[in-house]
């Protein structure tokens, strides 16, 4: 793995994590208030709800009032009057009180009287709710009027009962005025237009399962107990609450569906930030990622490149290209001193391994690279090269009569007479080996060769350097062969030389042979 994907893995990791814990917290704290306000929207609407509910109830508790403290309705208790009955209840009085049902019993617990529309009586089962255990409550009718919920065959009343006594309620009470609304579905829909809330009452007093229940309580009702339940859903809140009738028995239910607007725009919110932040990430990921490639990955890879080449091709004296006041350009800057350090440490070993240490001329090394690349330029241009080999005479004696030491003086000697007979700055004087040397002219003919030849035995003999062990004269000597490169291999180029050699020795030494008069066999 690279560098490059490193260090963004390890960023992606750190601001990812950074990341999750912002959103865990923003999603914590975010639903912590949307709860919060949630709360209190639900159980502002329920209340509102019961309360709305509470409200009907108290219409019909003022009615059942109007009715029981009625001194006209007292005396008919006590002495029934069909005209009076008649007259004041009638289905008209009924409707216009806007209820279901009205019921009138003396206080033996005889139903002196019953108003409901016909339909209503049928529907009712009047004799079922006559024996019902709520008889035996709302029978005993109170000066105050009490209401609640009655479970019927049409389904839920709302009913308020109270003691009949005189208007102006002295005397005892004489019997029981029982008035009731049925929550139909038109009195619901009623309901719902009053609290501008959509809930639904059924009958069924089975509650769903996975409630939770309302930490809240309402207040204190005559619908129910104070306490409601809910089953939370991602966009929707239901709320239920148990209705109960005058026996505190469980008799239906209150729903109301809540959608959860702010929950589900927090839910929207919390999802356009993660959205965002996802894209922040990316982004600057992405950014980062160019940063890195333009500030190191792209020059790590050049520098790279250039290492690769310049040890490939071994070419110490190029330089790594990378600028910059950073570590990398620190690092380049070192590099390119070690580079100048080995640059010139090659350069001295190859002056080492190309020059001969006893006398300082080229060795038969530096001679054999630049004898093949005269050579060549000789086959290519035609142009001319010559070759002159030479020989101390009788140098063995020489060592042995004078010593070693005096024989390297002599041949540092020699060396110095063949930089001095060199022509041309391109002329190459080799120490060829032990007391042999040799000098390469390129572009010289055999002319030159011979010149050159001539001028080294007369700087020698200037030189006179005394050799009385030698059998040829009485200084140093020395034997020479000359050749020019023809359309031949090198290797018989370089015979021919050595041959020439040969003949001068065999000729009685001091003196230069030249290879182009003599028969030789290649
Ligand atoms: P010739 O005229 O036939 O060449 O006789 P020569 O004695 O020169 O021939 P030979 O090749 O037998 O002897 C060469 C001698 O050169 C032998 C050796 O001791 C001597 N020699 C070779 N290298 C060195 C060197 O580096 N220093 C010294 N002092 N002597 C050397
Ligand atoms: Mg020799
Ligand atoms: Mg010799």
């Amino acid at each position: 793995m690279g560098i490059r994907s490193k260090i963004l893995l390890a960023f992606i990791l750190c601001f990812g994590t950074m990341v999750g814990i912002s959103l865990s917290l923003l999603h914590r704290s975010m639903y912590e208030s949307y709860d919060e306000i949630e709360r209190n929207e639900i159980a502002v609407d329920v209340e509102r709800m019961v309360q709305s509910i509470e409200t009907s109830t108290t219409s019909l508790r003022l009615k059942t009032r109007d009715w029981a403290a009625w001194t006209e309705m007292h005396n008919y208790v006590l002495k029934r009057d069909p005209e009076w009955e008649k007259e004041n209840l009638s289905l008209s009085t009924l409707e216009s009180a806007d209820l279901s049902m009205g019921m009138i019993f003396n206080l033996n617990g005889d139903l002196l009287s019953t108003i409901a529309p016909r339909q209503i009586k049928q529907e009712l089962n009047l004799p079922l709710l006559l024996n019902s255990p709520y008889a035996a409550i709302y029978k005993g009718g109170t000066r105050e009027p009490q209401c609640g919920l009655m479970k019927t065959d049409i389904g839920l009343m709302l009913t308020c009962w109270a003691g009949i006594v005189r208007s102006d309620l002295s005397g005892d009470i004489v019997g029981t005025v029982v008035l009731g609304r049925i929550l139909d579905p038109i009195r619901i829909l009623k309901l719902r237009r009053q609290t501008g809330a959509l809930f639904e009452i059924s009958s069924t007093s089975d509650m769903p399962k996975n409630l939770s229940k309302w930490p809240g309580r309402l207040s204190s009702n005559s619908l129910g107990t104070s306490d409601f339940w809910t089953i939370h859903e991602p966009n929707v809140v239901h709320l239920f609450f148990r209705l109960q009738d005058i026996l505190k028995q469980d008799v239906g239910l209150l729903t109301l569906d809540k959608r959860r607007p702010v929950h589900e725009q927090g839910e929207r919110l919390y999802v356009q930030t993660r959205e965002q932040l996802v894209w922040v990430v990316v982004i600057m990921t992405a950014v980062l990622a160019l940063t890195l490639n333009f500030l190191l990955i792209d020059r790590l890879r050049r520098f790279a490149k250039q290492l690769v080449e310049l040890a490939k091709k071994s070419t110490w004296n190029t330089r790594i290209d990378i600028k910059g006041d950073d570590e990398l350009g620190l690092v380049a800057t070192n590099v390119n001193k070690l580079l100048a350090l080995i640059e010139s440490q090659v350069a001295g070993l190859n002056a080492l391994s190309m020059t001969d240490a006893l006398t300082g001329l080229a060795n038969r090394r530096a001679f054999d690279i630049r004898l093949a690349q005269e050579y060549s330029r000789e086959q290519r241009n035609g142009k001319p090269l010559a070759l002159l080999v030479l020989d101390v005479d009788h140098f063995k004696q020489y060592n042995d009569h004078y010593g070693h030491p005096a024989g390297d003086a002599v041949l540092q000697a020699l060396a110095e007479i063949l930089r001095r007979s060199k022509g041309r700055i391109s002329d190459l004087a080799v120490r060829l080996g032990g007391e042999e040397f040799g000098i390469l002219l390129p572009e010289s003919d055999i002319n030159g060769a011979k010149i050159v030849a001539d001028h080294i035995h007369q700087l020698l003999r200037e030189a006179n350097i005394a050799h009385i062990a030698s059998p040829v004269e009485n200084r140093l000597t020395v034997s020479i062969g000359f050749a020019i490169a023809h359309d031949e291999a090198l290797e018989v180029f370089v015979r021919r030389a050595d041959q020439a050699l040969y003949r001068a020795k065999h000729q009685g030494r001091n003196c230069s042979c030249n290879a182009e008069e003599i028969n030789l066999v290649t």
